[in-house]
């Protein structure tokens, strides 16, 4: 049994942790801004709704991201293990994602949260941006998407901490001391 949510801002690692951990652990990673980058270039009818919202560093609607992620968990053949990354992002998602996982035996294990402080993140995102053209990836739209973070973020730390499954770990170092620090305590929380 393994399902977990990596909660972290722009820049932190998400991505590159979340795909380490799936492969370690042989479970599918499913990053949101991913399945929607390939909505947008696709040009779905989600893409075109998605589009610029991306572009300007807001989010995505609720409804639209939860029925993406919903329906890429659930189908006929619903999965049993997986490692989320960038959702949920809001509360409304949250208890969005809750009430499908209680309803199919499929909540959370654990919530990583990896935390860097903010100058780190800049300097990390606009290296991103010149090395893989993303087109949000430019300092004033990196700058809204870390304050849309901070706003969305502080009620979904609140709602997972409650619940017990909150892991906090120090996101700065390299890439395999990151990974080290989460294998760590996920391997406490897998053998309660
Ligand atoms: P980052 O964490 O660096 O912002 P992502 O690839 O996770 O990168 O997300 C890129 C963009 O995709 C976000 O700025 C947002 O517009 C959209 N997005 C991703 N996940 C969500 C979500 N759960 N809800 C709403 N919008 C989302």
């Amino acid at each position: 049994m393994f399902r977990a949510l990596l909660l972290a801002p722009p820049g932190a690692g998400k991505g590159t942790q979340g795909e380490r951990l799936a492969e370690r652990h042989g479970v599918p990673h499913l990053a949101t801004g991913d399945l929607l980058r390939d909505h947008v270039a696709r040009g779905t009818h989600l893409g075109d709704q998605a589009k610029a919202h991306m572009d300007a560093g807001g989010l995505v609607p609720d409804e639209l991201v939860i029925t993406m992620i919903v329906d890429r968990l659930g189908g006929s053949q619903p999965m049993e293990n997986f490692i989320l990354d960038g959702f949920p992002r809001t509360l409304a998602q949250a208890e969005g994602a809750y009430d499908w996982g209680r309803s199919m035996q499929r909540v959370f294990d654990a919530v990583i949260m990896l935390e860097v402080p903010e100058d780190e993140l800049v300097r990390r995102l606009v290296q991103r941006g010149v090395e893989k053209g993303r087109t949000d990836d430019t300092e004033a739209v990196i700058r809204t998407r870390l304050q849309v973070y901070e706003e969305n973020t502080a009620p979904l730390v609140e709602f997972y901490d409650r619940r017990g499954i909150l892991v906090r770990v120090d996101g700065t170092g390299s890439v395999d001391e990151v990974t080290d620090r989460i294998e760590a305590r996920l391997a406490d929380i897998l053998t309660e």
